[in-house]
């Protein structure tokens, strides 16, 4: 069973992000390591054409700088793909991605680029027109500037429901990913987030599609509210995918 993963920024900040979505660099590279070594790392599409196969795809959300300038280079030592999804109005801010920053990203050989809506609100509690926006300009942005189109996203916060993953392929997605809420369908995908607390024997157990299914069902069965951890304000909250 294929097994997609989620990182954020790779860095180490004085203050750990909220949700666990900062990684440092050496324990990135590790992860890196061992999946070059013992899993079959596909890019993210390749996941949907056969999800049964044993294969890993890594994705990477909001759009960071270091995604440019930490990951890629590692990503280019091991020669495995990556997916980034992008929140188009924060190009251009502080601590994301320029827009020619993300240029010279998409033309990048390992790399794939999607949209994580245009300013990563919450889509739970958007009216349908306002989702409908965020979905389609965003898109829109992002083929503008990279040149190529945009048929992958990300739901920011990672929610989901029925009525969105309907909007999301009228929109003109082929395919979303949440993290763990909707019912793993072509507009919900599964993925498993990563942070700083994944050491290689909690990466290893992560990585592996079996973690996902187990985990995914301990969430449906629990309702968890997994925005009870979001605080208002600060630029923290919109990391909290997981
Ligand atoms: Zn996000």
């Amino acid at each position: 069973m294929s097994s997609v993963l989620v990182y954020h920024t790779i860095s180490s900040p004085l203050e750990p992000l909220v949700a666990d979505a900062d990684i440092s660099p050496e324990k990135f590279e590790r992860h890196l390591q061992w999946l070059a070594r013992w899993r079959r790392v596909v890019p993210l599409d390749e996941t949907l054409r056969d999800p049964r196969r044993n294969a890993v795809a890594l994705t990477f959300d909001d759009g960071y700088r270091d995604n440019l300038t930490v990951a890629l280079p590692l990503l280019e030592k091991y020669q495995l793909p990556m997916t980034i999804f992008v929140t188009a109005g924060f190009l251009g801010r502080e601590p994301y991605l320029s827009e020619s920053e993300l240029q010279e990203l998409s033309r990048h050989p390992l790399v794939t680029v999607g949209a994580h809506g245009l300013w990563h609100r919450h889509f739970n509690l958007l009216s349908t027109d306002e989702a409908r926006h965020e979905l389609i300009e965003s898109r829109h942005r992002l083929a503008e500037i990279t040149g190529k189109p945009v048929n992958l996203l990300a739901w920011p916060f990672g929610e989901c429901n029925e009525q969105l993953e309907q909007l999301s392929a009228e929109c003109g997605y082929q395919a979303s990913w949440s993290v763990w809420k909707g019912n793993n369908g072509l507009h919900s995908l599964r993925r498993v987030p990563l942070g700083r607390r994944d050491d290689l024997a909690r990466f290893v157990i992560k990585s592996s599609g079996l973690y996902a299914l187990t985990k995914a069902r301990w969430h449906r069965f629990n309702q968890k509210d997994e925005t009870q951890n979001l605080k208002p304000g600060g630029a923290k909250q919109l990391v909290a995918d997981n």
